[in-house]
């Protein structure tokens, strides 16, 4: 098969098209051909080393993909198929531990992840566990499976599980051109919230506006702390979404109202960030993690694409052969949605 793997943490450049062994499905696992792959951003940090991860090396990234099964190991479901369209879920719990038990599976400390613990979908054929494959569902494209699994579930699993956003909340999204921010704006409609969403780009703005977003505003504007105050009338946004840190996380704390909760999902402007603990208690403000989503989520994630409810932004197709410039792309801010790589 043809993969896009890398030998060296480095640039986009490691990122390299080339022949390697045809993956055999071991026992309860499934070959899956792979048909589109969604490029996330933390493959850019696995890929250049610096994502805390334990990485072996070779590695084929791909995080979220779908594909057609194309053989099945001794011991996997017999309700799947040779052939069946599915969408491989992006975490792979264990099912066993106190967690899985109790449907907060994406809590799992037994997890394998695509890309990561194990080979992704930069690649023509992968294995992976066939108990947790999830069907493709009718009307549903291998591209927007693959595009929208990650961005919804993470998205969703922020704003209403961990964020409890509810209906007449404003929500903050910072960031909003990427894949995670344009699904955001999306669940915060669903959800009936009032959405301000943030972008440095005159384009992405526009983008943004055309998703959904209520406010599109400059995050880098000087007075931007000021201009959320006063679109909420001085009071603050309820929940805000913050998945890039550095500067922008302390401002997104001033953005928010008493009581108000910031999810942070992810760091790529800055991982260890100032923090003022006195307007933290005096305003009761609540800072809160967010990671992964649970197969519960994931899987009403993709009803919801399949039936149209939500539309994944799709900024382009590459062939795979094109991951390095995918990299490239994303890590120039040059996508608005997500990049989507083709075998
Ligand atoms: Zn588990």
């Amino acid at each position: 098969m043809k993969a896009a793997l890398f030998h060296e943490f480095g640039g986009p450049e490691v990122l390299r098209y080339e022949s390697a062994a045809d993956p055999r499905p071991g026992p309860a696992e499934a070959l899956v051909r792979v048909r589109a792959c969604g490029v996330n951003h933390v493959e850019l940090d696995v890929r250049a080393g610096i994502s805390r991860m334990p990485i072996g090396l070779p590695a084929v990234l791909g995080l979220e993909f779908a594909g057609d099964v194309v053989e099945l190991g001794a011991g996997a479901p017999a309700a799947l198929s040779v052939g069946q369209k599915v969408v491989v879920p992006y975490t792979l719990p264990c099912l066993l531990c106190q967690y899985c038990q109790t449907g907060r599976d994406n809590l799992c400390e037994r997890r394998q992840l695509h890309g990561v613990t194990r080979p992704g979908g930069y690649a023509e054929l992968v294995t992976t566990d066939a108990r947790l494959l999830l069907p493709l569902p009718e009307g549903l494209s291998y591209s927007d499976a693959a595009a929208g699994q990650v961005a919804f579930s993470t998205a969703w699993h922020v704003l209403l599980t961990r964020g409890r956003l509810a209906p007449g909340q404003t929500v903050l999204i910072q960031s909003a051109g990427s894949g995670v921010g344009s699904a955001g704006i999306q669940v915060a409609k669903l959800a009936g919230a009032r959405v301000i969403a943030t972008s440095s780009s005159g384009d992405k703005l526009e983008r943004i506006r055309q998703i959904g977003a209520d406010h599109a505003l400059d995050h880098t504007r000087a007075d931007f702390v000021d201009v959320v105050l006063g679109l909420t009338d001085g009071c603050g946004v309820d929940v805000v979404l913050q998945h890039v840190g550095g500067e922008l996380f302390e401002r997104s704390l001033r953005c928010l109202k008493p009581d108000g909760i910031a999810v942070v999902v992810g760091g790529h402007a800055g991982e260890v960030v100032p923090l003022d603990i006195i307007p933290l208690f005096r305003r009761q403000l609540q800072i809160i993690g967010s990671s992964r989503a649970t197969r519960r989520e994931i899987e009403r994630i993709l009803a919801l694409l399949a039936d149209g409810t939500f539309r994944p932004v799709v900024d382009r197709e590459l062939p795979l052969r094109d991951a390095a410039v995918a990299h490239q792309l994303l890590a120039e801010r040059k996508a608005v949605g997500k990049l989507v790589l083709v075998p």
